[in-house]
């Protein structure tokens, strides 16, 4: 079979999953795929969740620590803008402390309402980030306190019933903030009402859970909002300690690649004070030290003591959000030499970077959607330039290129050239001669008559728009020992795996003292006279290399591997 379809393969080979697919079809069997990468997730998960629990239980004299609170809800139903509304609530004047950075959590300090005294709040703010989304149950575990927001308009909706889960599953003190209520028809007891048809009773109807009706746009009641957090941290103050007085344990809660500064993540201090040089030990990995740290304000910082979100400069590789960071276990680095040399997973898989593609990103390339909208009334027009005008973001946007009421005429389209616009008719259609010009000037016509429908379409397609998001995973590090054969486009040298591991199919990065001479393709690896899968750390073994670079002995050859991920549209207002 294998023959018939032109693959030459002996019995030792490994055929890949494509191709077994079709040989196992055609000898009619079904071929299912290890759902490793699941499973992994999961393990990953527990593991995390294992280092954080262990971490936190060396723990001795604890004194309490600012609340950290997460702010959770439906979509559109305020949470980022009550997290600007309680940011500017700050009693002490932070303007002149320095300039808001946004590093994944801010602190805001508030009057005691009974002692007077000022007190820090820890916000996690990230609610719009597609990171957050992965870690939405990390962002649960790691606060002590939850503030679910239900928009007075719209009530109870299908992600606030999934905070709910989360929230329980936490067992997370809550309370929630009913927000919109300066809108035309809010309506706060139909909110309580479907909180307490889901089992979430309002305190004032005889439950336990405090609600504060609020408008996060008027500024209308976060400072009782506020209080009521202040008082829930007090109920729950066992829980709400650490010891300050050990190395810092803390969870990721930010991370990304500058292109200045390289590798910078947020980290959150839980337990113990962050230092300068202190070392950055993550999945009990070392990941470099503590160059600078920042707060949410800009301001450098000498130390982070519990509950403090700081911004750290030093990592050599970015973690992810959701990872763990011990400062104790520094010391367990020989132990990690052991591991590598056992060659046990070393955790370089997870070094993942995120670049953007080339040239997509800047301004003057931004790409936008050019739309000609015709509408039935003023209203709905005026309704749906509103809301396009409300789709900000710095790569990509909507751009309007005609606007008018009535059906889609001649005239219109003559305005239009095909991949150039799009035109879209709100509850109008084309007279029969602009339609046949659009479908001879190959025209894309949309029509809609739910404006909903009309934005999500546009939502999507400025996704569309959107940079591919590459995704580069570091795999292994060879030194190159030997050159066997030189062939036109390619090389087979020999070589020791010095880190992680090198596997087929997978891509290197050529380096001569430090400096990248070409890149190019792995595609077999050989130890002796065995074609392997996988040679590991510590092994020497040859390689084919496919590409244009002229390998010396002496250079090294860095593996990774590259995955493109279409990423999903977050607006920035
Ligand atoms: P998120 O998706 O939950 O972060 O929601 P946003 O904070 O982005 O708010 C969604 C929309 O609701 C924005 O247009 C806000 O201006 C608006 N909004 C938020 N809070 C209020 C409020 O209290 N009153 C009114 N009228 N609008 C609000």
């Amino acid at each position: 079979e294998l023959m018939k379809n032109g693959i030459l393969a002996n019995q030792n080979q490994n055929i890949d999953y494509d191709t077994a697919t079709i040989l196992a079809g055609e000898l009619g069997f079904t071929v299912q795929r290890e759902e490793k990468e699941v499973l992994r997730q999961a393990q990953d998960e527990e593991e995390k969740d294992k280092a954080l629990t262990e971490a936190l239980s060396k723990i001795k004299n604890s004194t309490p620590r600012p609340p950290v609170v997460v702010v959770m809800g439906h979509v559109d139903h305020g949470k980022t803008k009550l997290l600007d509304a309680i940011r500017s609530a700050n009693v002490i004047d932070t303007e002149a402390g320095g300039i808001t950075q946004h590093i994944g959590a801010y602190q805001t300090v508030w009057n005691d309402p009974k002692t007077k005294e000022a007190r820090a709040l820890t916000f996690i703010d990230t609610p719009g980030h597609e990171a957050f989304t992965v870690m939405r149950s990390r962002g649960a575990k790691i606060a002590d306190i939850a503030i679910m927001v239900v928009a007075a308009d719209d009530s109870v909706k299908p992600q606030t019933e999934e905070v709910i889960k989360i929230i329980q599953a936490a067992k997370l003190p809550f309370i929630v903030a009913i927000n919109k209520i300066d809108k035309e028809g809010a309506d706060p007891t139909r909110v309580r009402a479907d909180l307490a048809q889901r089992g979430i009773q309002s305190d004032e109807w005889g439950g336990t859970v405090p609600m504060v009706e609020i408008s996060a746009k008027q500024n209308l009641n976060i400072d009782k909002l506020l209080d009521v957090l202040l008082l829930v941290a007090d109920m729950n103050v066992e829980k709400i300690q650490a010891d300050a007085n050990m190395p810092a344990v803390g969870t990721i809660i930010e991370s990304h690649v500058d292109k200045g500064m390289g590798p910078v993540a947020t980290v959150l201090v839980q337990a113990g004070t962050l230092k300068q040089n202190d070392p950055l030990v993550v999945n009990n990995e070392i990941y470099g030290k503590v160059r600078a740290m920042k707060d949410y304000l800009g301001r450098s910082l000498e130390k982070a003591l519990p509950s403090t979100p700081v911004q750290i400069i030093g990592f050599k590789v970015a973690p992810e959000v959701g990872d763990i960071l011990d400062v104790s276990r520094a010391g367990g680095a020989e132990k990690i030499d052991v591991r590598q040399k056992k060659g046990l997973q070393t955790g370089a898989e997870k070094q993942t970077i995120v670049v953007r593609e080339e040239g997509a990103t800047d301004a003057e390339t931004k790409h936008t959607l050019n739309l000609l909208i015709k509408a039935d009334v003023l209203g709905s027009l005026e309704a749906i330039i509103g809301s396009m005008e409300k789709l900000k973001h710095e790569e990509v946007g909507v751009k309007i290129v005609g606007k008018g009421l009535g059906n889609i005429t001649e005239d219109d389209v003559n305005k239009v050239e095909a991949g150039q616009a799009i035109v879209v008719g709100f509850n109008v259609s084309a007279t029969p001669i602009a339609e046949q010009l659009m479908q001879e000037k190959n025209i894309v016509f949309k029509r809609y008559d739910i404006i909903y429908d009309l934005i999500n379409w546009v939502k999507e397609d400025l996704e569309k728009l959107l940079a591919v998001e590459k995704i580069t995973t570091e795999i292994g590090r060879i030194k190159v020992l030997a050159i066997f054969r030189t062939d036109k486009n390619a090389i087979t040298v020999g070589g020791r795996v010095e880190e992680g591991k090198v596997f087929p199919n997978t891509l290197a990065r050529v380096k001569r003292g430090g400096l990248i001479i070409g890149t190019g393709k792995i595609t077999q690896c050989q130890v002796g006279q065995a074609v392997m899968k996988e040679v590991v750390q510590g092994t020497e073994c040859g390689l084919r290399f496919e590409g244009k670079a002229k390998i010396e002995v002496d250079d090294v050859l860095e593996i990774y591997k590259e995955e493109s991920k279409s990423r999903k549209l977050i607006l920035n207002n």
